[in-house]
């Protein structure tokens, strides 16, 4: 069966949050049954939403080909969040790992558990910026061309490092 394209987003600002990051895009090629198959620049990022005393997030986008169902690629990603480390505190506070499953292909989920497109992808720079640079012509489902979305969101604070920083 022809596999899915997912779009994974990272985050992290805690313990070296380029390490943290560089470390899940090895972890993610090695995910059962899937290909990893684009891996965006990485950003730095304000805090947004959550406590504003904590360290900038460095985030990026992965590109998956994948042959799990939607349910087993987020409890993976669950995994792998734990496995670098992460510790449950409040809503939006600091993370070493964050995973994010952003699309999986065109699918449409209502459950708070997995919603897809990710709800909150539309407005956010550090997810808009990273996922154009591997799929500029990328549409979101029931929000419109992911360039426009783009095009509509302020760069502000969002900063793109160099490959070797
Ligand atoms: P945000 O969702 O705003 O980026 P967050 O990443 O900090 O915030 P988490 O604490 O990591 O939020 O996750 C909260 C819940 O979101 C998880 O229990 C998970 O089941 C649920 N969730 C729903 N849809 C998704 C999705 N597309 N990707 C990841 N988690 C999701
Ligand atoms: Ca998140
Ligand atoms: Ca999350």
């Amino acid at each position: 069966m022809k596999p899915a394209r997912a779009y994974i987003g990272l985050g992290s600002n805690l313990h070296d949050p380029v390490h943290q990051v560089r470390q899940a895009f090895e972890a993610l090629g090695g995910i059962l049954s899937s290909c990893c198959v684009a891996r965006s620049p990485l950003y730095r990022s304000a805090p947004a939403g959550g406590p504003s005393d904590q360290p900038d997030y460095i985030n990026a986008v992965a590109a998956l080909d994948t042959g799990l169902t939607p349910g087993q690629l987020l409890a993976v990603l669950r995994a792998m969040e734990l496995a670098q480390g992460r510790v449950r505190t409040v809503r939006w506070g600091p993370r070493i790992l964050d995973l994010d499953l952003l699309l999986y292909d065109q699918l449409v989920i209502d459950d708070p558990r997995l919603t897809l497109p990710h709800p909150r992808l539309h407005e956010r720079a550090f997810v808009l910026y990273p996922l154009y640079d591997i799929a500029p012509s990328l549409t979101i489902p029931g929000k419109g061309s992911l360039r426009e979305l783009r095009a509509n969101c302020s760069q502000h604070g969002l900063i793109r490092l160099d490959s070797e920083d």
